[in-house]
């Protein structure tokens, strides 16, 4: 499998051609010494917001690489996985030749950034057991397909996928094979960054946005082979992640125990939310979720979706999704949040 895969034969020729821009603070990387910095025609002026940050995010990389346990040259950021997302399409598909697939029900960018890319996005849905249908998948593949999204723990379902099919993926897929990991620590599934040495196909994403509470800052993560991480980094915008995200993504890097103790928390809540919810009569169904939410068979969705706006309890109804008929989707929150959705569905 890794003797066949050619990762020259994957890049835009325009990208595998061009030079990247090469920034003021490319050229000088010693940031933090005491120099008289006259490159990048800044403003001399400031508190600490007037310099360009390090467009390597030397400092976060070594952070994440730490957690993760990555090597930094093995590892792209950027704002939010939207970009990332959005950097892996411009890098290996061509607009208006290439294709990629997708398994609905699935995360909705990966078909607007194809939609926005001109790429055609082949959709394989899931079996009803919200699994894989591998032989479909490599049953839609063409020479011309370059990506799969397969998003585990899978939003909206909040399912994992068998690592048996993933790795036969892998194995088989012509090109890329991209794993979202939004929700990865919430699961009780390893990561697949520990299998990055033994599939040169593999892309993983994750993101500060879900379990390290930090959806405001927009901080993204790739980690993929070093050889796929320099494509990426060759075309991203040279200051793609700003000085405030990058020091407070630092700092909530450090706190382990905070962070564990949310996870830990919200893990359970979904156990005790997933039980009061069994409980009530508009309720038909729960999918058994490895994330930090709950999708949820309802008698009738929309009206309820609508009945619990008015309540002032906003929720999400996944409804119009494949597979997804008569569901809406419930983020875990607070106890008190929590409490409050079971005893307002208690009333409708
Ligand atoms: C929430 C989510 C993300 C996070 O995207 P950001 O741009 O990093 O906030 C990525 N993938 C999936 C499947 C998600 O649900």
């Amino acid at each position: 499998m890794e003797s066949k895969f050619k990762l020259q034969t994957l890049i835009r020729p325009n990208i595998a051609a061009m030079q990247p821009y090469s920034s003021a603070r490319d050229e000088f990387k010693e940031f933090d010494k005491e120099m008289v910095f006259l490159d990048a025609n800044e403003n001399p002026f400031g508190k600490g917001l007037n310099r360009y940050p390090d467009p390597n995010q030397s400092s976060l990389k070594k952070s994440f690489s730490k957690v993760r346990g990555v090597p930094s040259a093995q590892i792209l950021l950027g704002n939010g996985s939207d970009e990332v997302l959005d950097l892996i399409f411009r890098a290996f598909c061509e607009p208006n030749v290439d294709t990629i697939i997708t398994l609905p029900p699935t995360y909705g960018m990966y078909k607007v950034l194809a939609n926005l890319n001109a790429i055609e996005n082949r959709e394989v849905l899931l079996r009803k057991d919200f699994q894989i249908d591998t032989q479909e998948v490599l049953n839609a593949q063409t020479a011309n397909t370059k990506l799969l999204f397969v998003c585990s723990p899978n939003n909206p379902t909040g399912t994992v996928f068998n690592e048996e099919d993933i790795k036969e993926l892998l194995c088989n897929f012509n090109g890329l094979v991209v794993i979202d990991e939004a929700y990865i620590d919430f699961s009780a599934s390893e990561s697949w960054v520990s299998k990055l040495s033994m599939y040169p196909n593999l892309i993983v994403t994750q993101t500060l946005s879900k379990a390290f509470g930090m959806a405001g800052i927009r901080l993204g993560v790739c980690y993929a082979s070093v050889e796929i991480i320099s494509v990426l980094n060759k075309i991203k915008p040279p200051y793609n992640v700003n000085a405030l995200t990058q020091q407070r993504a630092l700092e909530q890097l450090g706190k382990h125990s905070e962070i564990d103790s949310q996870i830990r928390f919200l893990k359970e809540q979904r156990g005790v939310l997933s039980k009061a919810l069994l409980q009530l009569k508009c309720i038909e169904e729960i999918v058994p979720s490895e994330a930090n939410f709950l999708l949820v068979k309802v008698d009738d969705a929309t009206k309820r979706y609508q009945q619990l706006i008015e309540k002032g309890i906003v929720v999400r109804n996944r409804s119009n999704q494949p597979l997804c008929e008569n569901t809406l989707r419930f983020t875990i929150g607070t106890e008190t949040e929590n409490k409050i959705l079971i005893e307002t569905l208690k009333t409708l």
